[in-house]
């Protein structure tokens, strides 16, 4: 897979909006187009939902993280309780599909990333780490962020 490590991310007005200095992403995509915006409001905007699934399949988890860019907080809608530490699959609450991997987190993790365009184009993704209780956990980043961060840690 190739990333556009050399593009800037330029959000389209539509996608992400700025309130009071903070980045509210208020559409996202998994890799078969599907919504991922939920009714369920975190941070006071609609948050954004995925299933977060154990290792094996068995545990299933419905989880609503906040669509504010930076912020951590999550409720979880039913299932299994997150464990600290534990490494979960994300998926799409439609279609249960894996949403793909970036790469490794530095904690060891898969970072996944979910779009913000249904064209599905990466440098409009967002990234979080599926470590629960990793401080990038449940936490959006830019992917162009999360690569730069990444390049510059191996010295490319
Ligand atoms: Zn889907
Ligand atoms: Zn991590």
């Amino acid at each position: 897979m190739i990333f556009p490590i050399a593009a800037t991310i330029n959000m389209p007005a539509a996608i992400a909006n700025r309130k009071g200095g903070k980045v509210i992403v208020t559409e996202a995509f998994c890799s078969n187009g599907h919504s991922l915006m939920s009714k369920v409001r975190i941070d006071g905007e609609p948050g954004i939902h995925f299933i977060y699934a154990s290792q094996g399949g068995k545990k299933k988890t419905d989880v609503v993280i906040s669509p504010v860019l930076g912020e951590c907080m999550k409720k979880i809608l039913k299932g299994a309780a997150l464990k600290q530490d534990d490494i979960v699959r994300i998926l799409c609450p439609t279609c249960f599909t894996e949403l793909p991997v970036l790469f490794d987190c530095e904690c060891g993790a898969p970072i996944y990333l979910f779009y913000l365009d249904r064209r599905l184009r990466h440098s409009y993704g967002q990234s979080f780490c599926s470590r629960i209780g990793c401080t990038k956990a449940s936490r959006l980043r830019f992917s162009q962020d999360v690569l730069d961060d990444f390049i510059n840690s191996h010295g490319f």
